[in-house]
Parts: C-alpha cells; structure tokens; sequence
C-alpha cells in the first residue's frame, strides 16, 4: 500500500502499533484505491500516549523558550525542504488537488510553526507596583493539551493546534480525522528529527471514542477541536467535569453579502473561492451569497461561464484545479441537499451532477433564507446565490442562523464595508476578500460556531494560563 506509515500511532518519540484496536482503512479519494491499513488506539495506547506527555512537558516547559523556538524553526525548514512530498502526501490523504496542497496545506502549517516559534520568545508578563510590595504576573503552559482534528485540512489543522501549545510548552496529545490520519504521523516524525524531546507531541488514531476518551481524561487540561457543531457540544460537555480549557473551531454557514457597486469580477472570483476551493470542504466557506439586484443577473451569468471552466479531475495532475469529495458518506450527503434543493424549488444555474466521489461545482439561485441549503452546512461545493434589496435586508438575513464562523462584504463604499462587517455576526470576516487566513489575524467563531481563537498572539491566550505573584517587601500587617 503506496501510504502505509510504518505504525498506526506515534508515541514517545517512536511508530507504536496495536493491532487490537478497530481498523482504519485509508483511501486515496481520486481513485478509491485502499492507501493504508491502521488501527484505532486502544486504551493502552491512549494511556500510553497520555502518559508520556504528562512526563515529558515538565522539562519541556523548562527549557527556555528559545530552545523551544528553535527545535520549533529546524520543523520548519524540514517541512519547507521536503514540501513537495508532503504535498503528495496530502493529496492522497483527501483527494485534494496537488495545487492545492502545495499552496495552502503544509504551508500554511509552516507558517504557523515559524510565527509561534518567533512569538513564545517574546512573551512576558507584567509588574504592578504597589507602593513598596509589588506584584507580577507569569504566563505559563497548561500541561498536556489534546488536538481534535477534521478531514478537510488535516496537516494544517495539527500545525495550528501544536504551533501555540508546543511554542509556550505544552505537551500534545493529536488525534486526526480517521479519514485522514496520514499527515500528523509526518509530523510527529519531522519534530523528533528537528530535535524535540519523545513525548512532546504524539498522535493517537482513532474514531469519536478515541476523541471523547481524550477529552474526558483529568490528565488533559485542554481539548481544541475542529469539527462539526455536533461533535463540539460532545467534547464541551466530556471536558466540563474536570474544567478542561477548551477551543471549538466547528462550522459554518457564512453569508458573502455582494452589493452592486462591487467588482464584479472580484465578487464571483471570491464566492466561487469560498465555495469550490477543496471541493466547497471548508469550513469558513460562504456558502450563502446574497447579490444585490441591480447586478443578480448579470453575475450568476458570469459565474456560471467561470465555474463552467472548473478543470476537474486527476488531483495528482498538474492542471486539475478541483477534486473529489473526501468520502462516500459525504458524497452521498452533498447530493443528498443537492436533491432537496431541486425539490424546494431553487434555480440551478450550473453543477448539480456527481459521478464517483465527485460533485460538479454547483450554483442555485432565487435560493430562499427558508430553504435547507440556505439553512444547513452542507460542506461540498454548492452555492446559495440568494437576491436582496437593501443593505438591512441583507444584514437581518445574514445573521438569521445559529452560526457565526465567518462572513465576507464585497462593495466600493468603504463606510458601507466597514459598517457591515461590524454588524454581521461573525468571528472572521473580510472586506473585498473570502476565505484568506494568514497566521497574523485570529481565526475563530462566534455563536454555535465555537469559541477561543486559532493563529495570531491571541491563541497564546489559549494554551496558556496566568498566574499572579504578591511580593510582600514589609512586615505582615496582621490584626492577629
Ligand atoms: P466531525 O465532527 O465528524 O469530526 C471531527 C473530529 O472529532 C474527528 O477527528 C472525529 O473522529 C472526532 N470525534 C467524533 N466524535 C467525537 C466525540 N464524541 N468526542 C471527541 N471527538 C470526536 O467533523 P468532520 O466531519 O471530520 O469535519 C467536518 C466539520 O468540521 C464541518 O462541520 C466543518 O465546518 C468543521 N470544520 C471547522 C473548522 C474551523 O476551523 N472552524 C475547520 C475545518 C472543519
């Protein structure tokens, strides 16, 4: 099998395998062709895993944040060194184009690898004088962090989560996607080899049990999981009785709001980039576009001549823009709301097809706010193009969901692009731009759509803690 890492699980610095936990049969989604043959973890493994970080973070968290910064550095270069057969890796792993996973995938890893490295250093904590005493604060790791991870972005997703835990000095204990167990494996191994202690980052494979026994685990003091809103509600209610930290990043149903004064061209190049990119598989997608009138017509015509020009296919082909879906399961789910849409009457503009995993990039219009695909993430690439009137109009129908992971303005009149943003409801949002997520800007959620932030200096925030420190300097004043 042309994927087949050396152990379903890395542990302690070393593969680790245990054939008594459930199989993991890995496809390559282009073909369907079986990749890699793994187990879940079993109990040992996890306690195994679990175990380990909990005696290495100690020293880890010892050393000076420079020396983390540095082991951190060497990764990156490895990473960036062997980018090309990471990227095929990847490839394999979802199905998504290799242009793709060159561009965006590892790294963007990377990135947050090299800003966390560069950050940790830097923090500091603060003094208060008081008047003869004195107090300060410090900014310290929480122990032993679990990352949860989706299939959609499964590398970058184990960077973005082991970047700010391990640069502050966490251990981590990862659990990918079972659909996608392949990347974190590569990275557990690039780390040892950049020099980091056995320990620091393992990574258990597994379905939901290996997931909720990590987050219900007292010796866990953080669980941050991408996934679906579902999936968060378990993982918040498994990690409340030992009052674990927790970062959910889950999805989505983000409203692209285009005025008539927008550049058209920019609009439909954003809204097809928020729908189709990785298949329409991601999470901060807009998948519902609401076009002013005056420009309606014109720009689903435009769009359905762009997105006719889609190169589809071979996601190891140079030329192949756009991939299968990750999964049968999730095919059958995408045409499944294709079908719906049909059924409660929305207009389809283009796509509407599937053919093995693959769905044809889709456009309804004259979608309504009531309609199921205007209302449920679907996570495959299917575009709600819905009409609007007025810029209240758009703003009331735009924050009518439970979610609130991002959303996206396109207009010439800067007050007006200003005015939205700050009224959608939205944890990330872009002016004249969709779906952009440099490590510099936090990315995050309001509303059903999680909390806490990934990437930025605020992610600090999320994987450490702060401790106060009185300084008494004079004699205890004490009335007894
Ligand atoms: P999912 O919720 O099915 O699974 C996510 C992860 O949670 C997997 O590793 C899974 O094994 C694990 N899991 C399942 N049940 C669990 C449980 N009870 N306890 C602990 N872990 C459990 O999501 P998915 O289908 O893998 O990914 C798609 C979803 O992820 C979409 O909703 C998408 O919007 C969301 N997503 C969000 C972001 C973000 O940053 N906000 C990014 C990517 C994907």
């Amino acid at each position: 099998m042309k994927a087949q890492p050396k152990a379903s699980h890395f542990v302690n610095g070393a593969y680790l395998e245990d054939t008594a936990g459930d199989v993991i049969e890995v496809t390559y989604p282009g073909t369907g062709e079986v990749i890699a043959m793994l187990h879940a973890a079993t109990d040992a493994v996890i306690d195994t895993a679990i175990s380990s970080a909990v005696a290495a973070q100690k020293s880890w968290a010892a050393m000076a944040p420079i020396e983390r910064a540095r082991i951190l550095t060497r990764a990156v270069a490895i990473i960036r060194e062997r980018a090309e057969e990471l990227a095929q890796l990847e490839t394999l792993d979802t199905g998504k184009p290799i242009q793709e996973t060159r561009a965006a995938d590892w790294p963007s890893g990377a990135d947050a690898l090299e800003y966390f490295a560069g950050l940790a250093p830097t923090l500091t904590g603060e003094t208060m004088p008081l008047g003869g005493d004195f107090a300060y604060t410090l900014r310290e790791p929480l122990g032993v962090c679990a990352g949860i991870g989706a299939w959609n972005y499964p590398s970058q997703i184990a960077c973005w989560k082991s970047a700010p835990a391990l640069s502050t000095g966490n251990a981590m204990v990862f659990k990918p996607s079972e659909v996608t167990p392949l990347g974190a494996l590569k990275l557990a191994e690039i780390f040892i080899e950049a020099g980091m202690p056995p320990g620091i980052f393992n990574v258990v494979q597994g379905y939901g049990p290996v997931g909720a026994a990590l987050s219900i685990d007292p010796r866990i003091a953080k669980v941050s999981l991408t996934g679906s809103v579902p999936t968060g509600s378990k993982v918040n209610a498994a990690a409340a009785p030992s009052m674990k930290h927790v970062t959910m990043e889950l999805g989505g149903k983000s409203p692209l709001i285009v005025f008539d004064d927008a550049s058209l061209e920019d609009a439909i190049g954003a809204a097809m980039l928020g729908n189709f990119y990785s298949s329409g598989q991601i999470c901060s997608n807009g998948t519902r576009v609401f076009v002013q009138r005056g420009i309606y017509e014109a720009f689903l015509t435009r769009l359905a001549e762009r997105t006719g020009a889609i190169i589809s296919g071979d996601p190891l082909a140079e030329e192949t823009q756009f991939g299968p879906l990750i999964s049968k399961a999730q095919f059958d789910k995408v045409m499944g709301y294709v079908q719906t849409a049909k059924d409660e009457g929305a207009r389809l503009i283009c796509g509407g097809s599937g053919k093995g995993l693959f769905v044809a990039p889709t456009v309804f219009a004259d979608v309504t706010d009531d309609m199921t695909i205007a209302r449920e993430e679907i996570f495959g690439p299917v575009m709600s193009v819905l009409p609007f009137d007025a810029e209240d109009e758009a703003l009331t129908r735009a924050n009518d969901t439970q979610f609130g992971l991002a959303a996206g303005v396109f207009t010439a009149d800067l007050t007006r692009a200003h005015r939205v943003v700050a009224a959608l409801q939205a944890g990330t949002t872009w002016i004249n731009a969709y779906n952009l997520t440099p490590v510099e800007m936090p990315f995050g959620a309001v509303k059903a759509s999680g909390f806490g932030r990934e990437n930025s200096r605020h992610a600090v925030e999320h994987y450490t803690q702060m401790k106060s420190v009185y300084v008494g300097m004079q004699p205890v004043d004490s009335p007894y």
